[in-house]
This record gives structure tokens, sequence and C-alpha cells, in this order.
């Protein structure tokens, strides 16, 4: 099945280059990862060095300096032959908070090492199990001591932690109730996780369904230099904000790719696979789930197509990324479930690779925002209805 969405796509190429990259790590490779929970390095330091995670740094700071639209090309590919992004998909999108809100010696220091991969910006420490989506009501405190912060408190769920070699960090500078507004006092870190680890940072693993590295981390007493706070203090909340819906629309990329590959996977197998002398793509039974998870596929990549065109050309694209992302993650999840259901028991089984598709493209309706939170976003900023929380 050609995964290119249409003929006017600008990035055969690059499509075309992740492809072979992604041959070299056939669903064997993901299997055994699987199995024990393992981090696919090889493959994340194939993507560096073939230069895919720099792809939205610009040339000057060294990456290659692709628009949004390159990124989710990358991604989309990287799912839809079968790997799994998630071990660094976040590389790509943080570090736009250092692009746009860091200070120029921040942007020298650290952006030209993680696009040649010398540096790992992989962790994003925001959700706290207080707080959840709640997130300005965070609890993690940094208090400035001269030249220094003092960081206290702990996150959940920050993936990648025991992988990367910077976190960005959302902590509370001011307290809540000496804030005009909930969204004041709270302020981005670069924590350089090699300095800190055993003195004042601690990391722990979490099994999930999924092979997904994600981690709890404790916060006693750990010292930032002040030179690592990114932008204002205090202003903190904004700069995450910004970075959300590059974040959504590259997750909803994705997306796109996890329905194409599940779709391809069912539309071989209805073909080939004959019970009662017939290929069981014969009955409609089995070709309506699977042109109906195409169908939603199809339509939410519009709308992701859609929203990046507007973040690339500097528009608003609140309404789209979010949109976009609850669309495209409930179009994979449909051609997934098609996917099981066209396979009957070997569905299930992992040499298919199948069932782990179908629970690591599950967390997209969960995270990084869940589907709740999209339609109260729509309810409420696109609609104007009354907010509900
Ligand atoms: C595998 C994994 C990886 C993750 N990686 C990261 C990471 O790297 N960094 C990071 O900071 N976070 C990460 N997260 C956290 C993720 O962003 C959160 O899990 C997600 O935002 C939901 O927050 P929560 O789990 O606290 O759920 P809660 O906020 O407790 O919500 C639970 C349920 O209640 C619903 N709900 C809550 N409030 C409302 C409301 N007002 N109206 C309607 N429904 C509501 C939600 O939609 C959800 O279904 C990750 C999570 C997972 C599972």
């Amino acid at each position: 099945m050609d995964h290119t969405p249409s003929s006017t796509d600008e990035y055969t190429e690059i499509r075309e280059e992740v492809r072979k990259l992604c041959a070299r790590f056939p669903g064997e490779y993901w299997r055994k990862l699987d199995e024990v929970r393992g981090y696919p390095t090889a493959f994340v330091n194939a993507l560096t060095e073939s230069g895919y995670l720099g792809a939205l740094i610009p040339e000057e700071y060294g990456g290659a300096g692709l628009k949004l639209a390159g990124a989710a090309a990358i991604l989309e590919t990287v799912q839809a032959e079968g790997c799994n992004g998630a071990a660094c998909h976040a590389q790509m999108y943080i570090m736009g908070t250092i692009l746009r809100h860091g200070s120029e010696a921040q942007k020298r220091a650290y952006l030209p090492k993680i696009a040649t991969g010398e540096l790992r910006l992989q962790a994003f420490g925001v959700t706290e199990p207080g707080s959840g989506t709640d997130t300005t009501s965070l609890r993690t405190f940094a208090k400035k001591e001269g030249d220094k912060y003092i960081v206290n408190g702990q996150k959940v769920w920050t993936s990648r932690a025991e992988h990367s070699d910077l976190m960005l960090l959302l902590a509370r500078t001011t307290p809540r109730d000496e804030t005009r507004k909930k969204t004041e006092g709270l302020s981005t870190f670069i924590v350089d996780m090699r300095t800190v680890l055993g003195k004042g940072l601690t990391i722990r693993p979490i099994r999930t369904m999924m092979n997904h590295n994600s981690c709890e981390v404790f916060f006693d007493n750990m010292e930032v230099p002040a030179e690592n706070l990114v932008g204002v203090e205090g202003k903190g909340f904004r700069y995450i904000l910004d970075g959300m819906n590059a974040e959504r629309l590259l997750i909803a990329s994705e997306c796109i790719g996890d329905a194409k590959w599940f779709t391809a996977k069912s539309t071989a197998y209805a073909n080939e696979r004959k019970v009662f002398n017939r290929p069981i793509g014969q009955n409609q039974g089995v070709q309506f789930p699977i042109a109906r998870a195409y169908t939603q596929m199809r339509a939410a990549e519009l709308l992701v197509r859609e929203g990046i065109r507007k973040f690339d050309a500097g528009e608003p694209c609140g309404e789209e990324a979010n949109m976009a992302k609850m669309l495209a993650a409930e179009a994979s999840w449909a051609a997934g479930e098609a996917c099981i259901q066209t396979h009957g028991g070997f569905g299930f089984a992992e040499e298919y690779d199948i069932e782990r598709k179908f629970r690591e493209t599950r967390l997209y309706q969960v995270a990084p925002i869940s589907t709740n939170l999209v339609l109260s976003y729509v309810a409420e900023h696109v609609l104007g209805m009354p907010r509900s929380y």
C-alpha cells in the first residue's frame, strides 16, 4: 500500500529514505525490546545519525531546518513501517521551547549537540501524580538561592528519562496563592540529568502495557544552575503551551502512520486468507470495518495536514491541532481494532506485531492530552460554551 498522502506531498524523498532506514528494524527487533521493555538505542541512533531527530532545528544550529510538515512526514512514515517513534519523538518538539524562548547562549550550547546526537533532550517533566490534567496545580517547586534553584517535588510519566541527558522541567517558582492567575508563577528549566542523577534526582521506571520507557522522577533538593532557566521566571506555562500544537500535530501524524500500517496488514491478510474456499476479504462483514477505518483515517489526515499547514504559515492552529489529534487517535484505534478482527486468532500472536501496535496506539487517546480535554477545548474555545472545569 502506498503511504504517501497525495501527489502534491513535497516529502516523497524523505519518506523513501525513512522507509529504507525502518527496513533495518523489522518487527523482530521491536518484539525483542518489547519482551524486556528495552530502549531501541540502535534505532534512535540511526534516526539521529540520518539527521531526522534534528529535523526542526534550524540549519544555523546544525539541524535540518525543516518545517513541521517535514517532521510529520518522518514520524508518520516511521509508524507506517511498523516501527515506534515514541522512543524519541519528544525530542523533535521539546527543543522548540529552547528555540523560541531560550537565550542565544542556551541555543548555542544545546541545539547543535542535540542535532548531532551528542546530547539527548527527550524528557519532558510536566505531569505530576497530584495534578494530572490540571497542570497549573503542579507542586514541584524551584526556589532561587543565589545563582541556583533548589528543586523539590515529583513528576510521573516522564517518558525516556533514563535515556535522555536533558529534561525540560516545569516547576512552580511562585506559590499559587501568591499569583494573580494560576497560569503565572510557573517556570521552565533545562535540567542536565547527568550532573544530578543520584544527587537530588531519582528515576524509577514504570512498567506499562506497552514498551514506553516512562518513569517516575523524584527531586530532593536538586540543584539547577540559574542560567538553566528558560526565558523569564514565572512565564513557563506559556512556553509549554506554545509547544503543544506542534506536539499534538506530530502525534496525530504518528497515529495516521499507525492507521496506514494496520490497514495495509488488514487488506493483505483479507485478500490472502481463505476460509470456506474464498478469501475472507470477499465478505462484506470483513471488508467494511477496514474500509470504515480507512475512511476515518483519510478524513483525520486532511485535518492533520490543515493544522500543519497553518502551523507552518504561523497562523493560529489550536483548533485543528486538538481536533486532528483526537480524530487521528480514534482512526488508528479503529484501524487496529479492524486489524485484530480481520486476523482472527492470529491477531493475538506476537509474531504478527498487530497486538504490539494495538497496545502502542491506544495511548494516544490519553496522552499527551485525553479525548475529554480535547472536546472541552473545542466546546469552550471554539464553540464559546462555558468552561466545564
Ligand atoms: C505512557 C505515558 C507516557 C506519558 N509521557 C509523558 C511525558 O513524557 N511527560 C509528561 O509530562 N506527561 C506524560 N504523560 C502524562 C499524560 O500527559 C497524562 O497521562 C494525560 O495528560 C492525562 O493525565 P492523567 O493521567 O493525570 O489523567 P487525569 O487528569 O487524572 O484524568 C483521568 C481521566 O479523567 C478525565 N478528566 C479529567 N478531568 C476532566 C474534566 N474536567 N472533564 C472531563 N474529563 C476529565 C480525563 O480525560 C481522563 O480520561 C504520559 C502518560 C502516559 C500514560
